[in-house]
């Protein structure tokens, strides 16, 4: 009862107080990655390493900035090649009261994972951890995506040391994130199977679509009628409900954006999201230009600028649209303005899923 009262008190804070800062951040917490992928939209920050980072002092005064951070995620780069990422946590931990962490990874390398993994839980044992694994397709693809052969089985490694978290901790959660991009569209049937055999201890399985401006110019998202053939994927082969539906109005919310070309729902960024880059700019979403940086102001000023309020105005004339998940999950969440249309989303999708039958590709494997 206690968790369904702070569940409800949570979201009306959330969606019916405005703060002054927002309560979901996205930090780029380094440009330093070991990997090199094809889909890479951070490659330009990372081609620059971590010559730019933040350092810890830097970091520590924004944290302090936040009263009440609720998620925050922790992006790079490769995130975990960042030597102060527990201390990183722990600053937000206790200066922004941050309730959900999740870390993003290409899970190259397992051991620095699992020991960080261990001591952030170790030293934040009130926080739900989210670590998401990158898998872009089975082995020879996935290697092929992120230029280098072995990773696909590091990941598989990472996980296997995940599990023996999970045991230990019951805040820990797994997640797989899979890029969908013209060169792994044709694969991620084989992908689901062999999640869903080998990898039972993974919560949820999402799919992103390919965004910004990618490493190699011969990537890019299929069409709509290719895409199309994931809704089955998406929709029948999540083993957890909430996740499957969730998975299933996201997808259908970009699937629109695309056909439509424009912001179906009022986007919440500039409002309940923000993000900090490594090298301290300040930005209403991932996509749009900066509005200032940390080095020459507090973030507090940057979030209040003209400059700011100026996107933000953009943002809701909803002169620009964009398929980022990160972004469309808190709109629908925790915008009332957009709850009609997630009812609509919620009656289709009950309807739909009671007269679907399987797709051909899921009859033929289940032959
Ligand atoms: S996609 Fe991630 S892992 Fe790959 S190069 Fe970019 S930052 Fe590194
Ligand atoms: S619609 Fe997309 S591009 Fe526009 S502000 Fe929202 S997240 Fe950014």
């Amino acid at each position: 009862m206690d968790n369904m009262f702070q569940k409800v008190s949570k979201w009306g804070n959330i969606a019916l107080f405005s703060q002054k800062t927002p309560p979901f951040l996205i930090f780029f917490v380094t440009g330093r990655c070991n990997l090199r992928c094809k889909h890479c939209f951070y490659w330009k920050n990372t081609e620059r390493g971590n010559t730019d980072d933040l350092d810890i002092k830097a970091v520590e005064r924004l944290s302090k900035e936040f009263n009440k951070l609720y998620n925050l995620l922790i992006s790079g780069g490769e995130p975990f090649l960042r030597e102060d990422l527990l201390e990183i946590c722990i600053l937000f931990y206790k200066n922004s009261r941050v309730e959900k962490i999740s870390i993003p990874t290409n899970g190259s390398v397992s051991s620095v994972i699992y020991d960080s993994t261990r001591k952030i839980l170790n030293a934040c044992p009130d926080l739900q951890l989210t670590i998401e694994l990158s898998i872009d397709g089975p082995s020879e693809i996935h290697d092929n995506l992120r230029g280098a052969k072995g990773s696909f089985d590091a990941t598989l490694e990472t996980y296997e040391l995940l599990c023996d978290l999970k045991y230990q901790f019951t805040n820990l959660r797994i997640n797989v994130i899979t890029t969908v991009t013209n060169e792994n569209i044709c694969y991620l049937h084989q992908l689901q199977d062999f999640i869903k055999a080998k990898m039972p201890h993974v919560d949820n399985n999402f799919f992103g679509f390919l965004r910004g401006d990618c490493r190699n110019n011969d990537m890019f998202l299929p069409e709509l009628s290719y895409l199309n053939q994931l809704e089955c994927i998406i929709t029948n082969h999540n083993k957890n409900l909430w996740s499957s539906f969730l998975n299933k109005l996201f997808f259908d919310v970009k699937m629109a954006t695309l056909a439509r070309k424009k912001q179906i729902i009022n986007c919440a960024a500039g409002d309940l999201m923000g993000v900090v880059d490594n090298n301290g700019d300040v930005r209403l979403c991932e996509l749009l230009r900066p509005v200032g940086n940390l080095r020459e102001g507090r973030f507090i000023e940057i979030w209040q600028s003209k400059a700011a309020n100026r996107q933000r105005r953009s943002i809701r004339r909803k002169e620009c649209y964009c398929t980022h998940e990160c972004f469309i999950a808190p709109s629908l969440l925790y915008k009332p303005a957009n709850y009609p249309k997630m009812m609509r989303y919620v009656c289709s999708y009950l309807m739909r899923s009671l007269m679907r039958a399987p797709c051909s590709t899921c009859r033929v494997n289940q032959d």
